[in-house]
């Protein structure tokens, strides 16, 4: 799923980048990139993906949505998105 979504993003003029972050960040989105730890396995690294694609889609005129008063409603609804994308992803692939 991770090369299906990388793909995704690619077309969305997203570009995915391998980043070493400090502790235990999995992802992030800064402008048009989006990195992705390298202490990730492919499967949480879709998730991690899923999750900023989503951030995007949702959020992209919010501004910094970690330190707006809303950052836990903006969290929730990238979660509930991410889920449905990698949801539709797992239902494609069983078709
Ligand atoms: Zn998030």
């Amino acid at each position: 799923m991770l090369i299906e979504l990388i793909g995704f993003a690619n077309a969305q003029d997203l570009r995915v980048v391998a980043v070493k972050f400090q502790g235990d960040i999995k992802g992030n989105l800064v402008s048009n990139v989006i990195g992705l730890s390298t202490k990730l396995t492919d499967a949480q690294a879709a998730q991690a993906l899923a999750h900023e694609i989503a951030h995007r889609y949702l959020h992209h005129d919010k501004e910094n949505t970690i330190d707006s008063p809303n950052h836990d409603e903006y969290e929730e609804q990238a979660k509930r998105c991410s889920k449905m994308l990698l949801d539709f992803l797992k239902f494609m692939k069983g078709r």
